[in-house]
């Protein structure tokens, strides 16, 4: 009973959603936990709950700077004071004194970065962390084998600050992420609470076109007769800002495009009048969603297919959060599997650019310091940040460099053959998981969320009335029933832009 008072006093709930409870118990007696819950469950509350009622200070591990923002104004607005986000947007005084009083805090929000930092370790050590909780687990394995490399070394922030009992949140992970996720964490005796992953109110679409001029054109028809707002995902930032022109000179004006090339000012912007339903479609690149508690989302639409299924769940999820009936259309003509072959290599430094690596650091005339490799490689040789991210963490985890400096106890040759052999290993789990997705896409032949679930090694319980293209569904159930438009409202986001930051006209955003 103690914890409905608690659900009813601070969050003004009067009963738990399926799975909330079971969690939260097992977290005030302590245990460590694994949990899956679709999205849009009410994940938030089994960590936030426990932190009125345990003792000390929540630390949650969080992957973006918009979702802690959002995380800590919303505690905010139910009360809350003693909550703050540890990140890059704290200027240097706020840091230094938000480090000097951390114990006031009940909640802390920190990405996996900041917590490498001494600093703050040294802050933490002094408080006591009631409960180690990593919101979107699924990056640990997700991202952290490649360009968040510091969500790897969660395992070592949580041993420094005295092994709390730890809870790690997913919405869209297979069950061999689950175990990737408990052994990167290293959390002993975890109670697993994994639910359905389904959402039945989101109708599953998948549409073969016969080309790139077609799947334009089916883009164009489906937003103009769909209720919005939705978003649109591409695997290209060139492709976001092309799509938002094309539906502009459509007629459609309340479009905006978001990906990672834009500056913050501006992407937080855009989220924010999206959110606020003052544009009705986004053309965005996977940065965008992640985090973004808008209710009434009620179509995606995948103008190119993600690389694997657990992206694919979490982008669709993303519509119909309040339950209304929502759609999820994936376009697709042959010429993408190619496409979506070629972003699976992107991200990683392929053997050419090893070799460039072991080269330099080979050099006997001259050993470099990891700072100058890292200048040479950016500077003279143009790596990614991305690649080189991943390249630091693997040549610190095989000991060439030791606190910056390179290790001349080592062979080189040696460290050199297992990290290829990591690179490799994981280009082939990636093309793997590219592969498993493509099946699903092409296989006509049963149902779209029957299959999507055994991916995740689960049974679908019922079908929807409106469930896929292969049980078939009404799609007149999404078209627009309101034709007023709403174009003439609202300006230009750029236009927004400039009255809103003063800026000159000229600032080009990518
Ligand atoms: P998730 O992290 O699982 O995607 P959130 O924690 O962001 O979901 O919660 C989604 C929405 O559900 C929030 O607006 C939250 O306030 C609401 N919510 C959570 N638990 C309950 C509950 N027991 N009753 C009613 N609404 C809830
Ligand atoms: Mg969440």
């Amino acid at each position: 009973m103690r914890l409905e008072k608690v659900l009813k006093e601070k969050f003004h709930f009067s009963s738990f959603r399926k799975g909330q409870k079971e969690i939260i118990q097992d977290l005030v007696n302590g245990k460590n936990v694994m949990a899956m819950l679709p999205t849009g469950a009410g994940k938030s509350i089994c960590y936030q709950l426990p932190g009125y009622i345990l003792e000390g200070t929540v630390l949650i591990v969080s992957p973006l700077l918009s979702l802690m923002e959002d995380q800590v104004q919303q505690l905010k607005s139910r009360g809350e004071k003693n909550v703050i986000g540890l990140n890059s947007f704290l200027s240097f005084q706020k840091r230094k004194s938000a480090l000097h009083s951390l114990h006031r805090y009940r909640f802390i929000y920190a990405s996996p970065e900041i917590l490498q930092s001494a600093e703050v370790i040294h802050a933490l050590q002094k408080i006591k962390i009631s409960l180690f909780v990593i919101d979107e687990a699924h990056c640990i394995s997700q991202w952290g084998h490649e360009f968040r490399t510091d969500y790897l070394k969660l395992d070592d922030v949580k041993r420094k600050l005295g092994n709390p009992p730890c809870l790690a949140l997913t919405a869209t992970a297979t069950s061999k992420v689950i175990e990737d996720i408990i052994r990167q964490l290293d959390i002993p005796d975890v109670a697993k609470h994994i639910y359905s992953i389904d959402r039945p109110n989101i109708a599953i679409n998948v549409q073969k076109v016969d080309s790139l001029d077609d799947k334009i054109k089916e883009t164009i028809e489906f937003v103009k007769c769909l209720e919005g707002p939705g978003i649109i995902y591409f695997s290209s930032r060139i492709w976001t800002e092309k799509m938002a022109m094309i539906l502009r000179e459509n007629g459609m004006n309340r479009v905006a495009y978001y990906h990672g090339g834009l500056e913050n000012d501006d992407r937080l912007l855009i989220q924010q009048q999206f959110i606020q339903d003052q544009l009705d479609v986004i053309c965005c690149t996977n940065a965008f969603g992640m985090g973004v508690d808008k209710a009434n989302v009620r179509f995606i639409i995948h103008f190119h297919y993600p690389s694997q299924i657990e992206s694919y769940l979490q982008e669709i999820g993303r519509a119909g959060r309040n339950g209304d009936l929502s759609i999820a259309i994936l376009l697709y003509c042959n010429e993408d599997h190619d496409l979506a072959k070629s972003m699976v290599l992107h991200d990683l430094p392929n053997d050419e650019e090893w070799n460039l690596v072991f080269t330099l650091v080979s050099n006997p005339k001259q050993k470099l310091l990891l700072h100058e490799l890292e200048a040479l490689l950016y500077e003279r040789y143009g790596i990614s940040e991305v690649k080189w991210r991943f390249m630091k963490y693997q040549l610190e985890t095989e000991k060439l460099y030791v606190n910056g400096s390179i290790n001349l106890n080592l062979c080189v040759d040696k460290a050199k053959q297992k990290i290829v052999n990591t690179v490799h290993q994981r280009v082939r789990l990636k093309q793997k998981n590219l592969a498993s997705l493509k099946r699903w896409i092409e296989n006509k032949d049963s149902c779209r969320r029957e299959t999507l679930l055994w991916k995740f090694d689960q049974a679908l319980e019922a079908h929807p009335e409106s469930c896929c293209d292969y049980c078939k569904f009404d799609i007149q159930k999404y078209r627009k029933t309101d034709h007023t438009s709403k174009n003439d409202e609202f300006t230009d986001w750029k236009e927004e832009l400039r009255l809103i930051f003063k800026q000159n006209g000229e600032r080009q955003n990518g």
